[in-house]
């Protein structure tokens, strides 16, 4: 590994030669750059270049945005999808032009408090507007972290996420140009060390990147692993008499802890259930039962399939619990698996 210092002005000169020529790369007006950055919010530099350019030319500056109506705001994003980055932009506006007489303020915990702008709009709108050496990371710069520095942590722990600002912020007090430098670490994420195709032999970083001298770049970065979902199969009994049904409440020890809830039996053998719902008809002398709609639900780290069957019974051999009206059960405190059960026709 290099000198951080190497490596900031690798990437600026790297930069400096091979960056893409975008709309909002011929300005440094902090309002048109603050625009862009929000469109390329999960959004695609080649879908956002017309919305960019026709947004500027019906808002070209912070008090036009600011004045218009969000009906109109919100009629140039359509297409673009994530409506709410349209809403905060036109409320940021809003905000700064009522506090800052329309112009962005320098410090970062200033602008921090515009709504909807966060660590790294600020970053973006301060180094590469104003050319303020302010780090920034976005998706693109975590790759390009995750591999250079062979970061042995999962991209969207805490500790990675310390790691990869304080490197920002660390290469970016070493850089000449923090508008170069930070634009140049986001290019480079998005040209050359892409997500599924790196190329190492074209990336200024070669020779000091760690990933690539330990032979793992494919391996980084890395997510930490989703929990698995057990799969459960369940029977609801819901046992009726009169209009009411049985209930009891749920223990300590059990999910949906002190909630209402129909007795429930978990099937060992899911392609066996018919048999278990028969004897449990025996046992409390049933006059009928039915199969009703099935149902799946997630509860901490268990896919239940629910399978709720409606029993007619007489007499309730049951103990812990209660006669409920059928009506009254959703306005009692039970799961939303219980209310999506009850939207059935009994
Ligand atoms: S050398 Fe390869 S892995 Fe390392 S930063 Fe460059 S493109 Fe990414």
């Amino acid at each position: 590994m290099g000198s951080l210092r190497k490596t900031a002005e690798s990437v600026s000169r790297w930069f400096e030669k091979h960056h893409r020529n975008l709309p909002w790369r011929e300005t440094s007006d902090p309002y048109a750059i603050w625009v862009s950055e929000v469109m390329l919010q999960q959004t695609q530099v080649i879908t956002v270049i017309p919305y960019y350019q026709r947004f500027l030319s019906s808002f070209p500056d912070l008090k036009t945005l600011a004045q218009a109506s969000e009906e109109k705001v919100l009629a140039h994003w359509a297409g673009l999808g994530y409506y709410s980055r349209a809403r905060n932009l036109h409320r940021g506006a809003q905000f700064l032009l009522k506090n800052h007489q329309g112009r962005f303020p320098r410090s970062r915990d200033e602008i921090l408090k515009v709504p909807g702008i966060g660590p790294y709009t600020a970053g973006a709108v301060l180094s590469i507007a104003f050319d303020l050496k302010e780090p920034l990371v976005d998706g693109n710069v975590e790759r390009v972290f995750s591999r250079y520095f062979a970061l042995n942590l999962p991209t969207d722990s805490p500790q990675a996420k310390r790691f990869f600002w304080e490197k920002a912020e660390a290469l970016v007090q070493l850089c000449s140009s923090a508008r170069v430098f930070n634009q140049g670490l986001m290019e480079l994420g998005s040209l050359i060390c892409t997500k599924s195709s790196p190329q190492c032999g074209r990336c200024p970083l070669t020779s000091s990147c760690a990933a690539y001298e330990k032979g793992i770049v494919d391996e980084l970065p890395f997510k930490q692993k989703k929990p698995k979902y057990q799969n459960l199969h369940q029977l609801k009994l819901l046992f009726e008499k009169n209009g009411k049904m049985w209930l009891r409440k749920n223990s300590a020890n059990e999910w949906w802890s002190g909630l209402w809830d129909f007795p429930t039996a978990t099937l060992k053998n899911p392609r066996k259930w018919i048999p278990e719902v028969e004897n449990k008809a025996k046992e409390v002398g049933a006059i009928s039962w039915r199969e009703l709609s099935h149902q799946k639900h997630t509860v901490t780290h268990h896919r239940l399939q629910i399978i709720p069957v409606h029993l007619k019974v007489k007499t309730g051999p049951l103990k812990d619990g209660k006669w409920v009206p059928v009506k009254e059960i959703p306005t009692l405190p039970v799961s939303a698996l219980v209310k999506k059960i009850m939207l059935q026709d009994f």
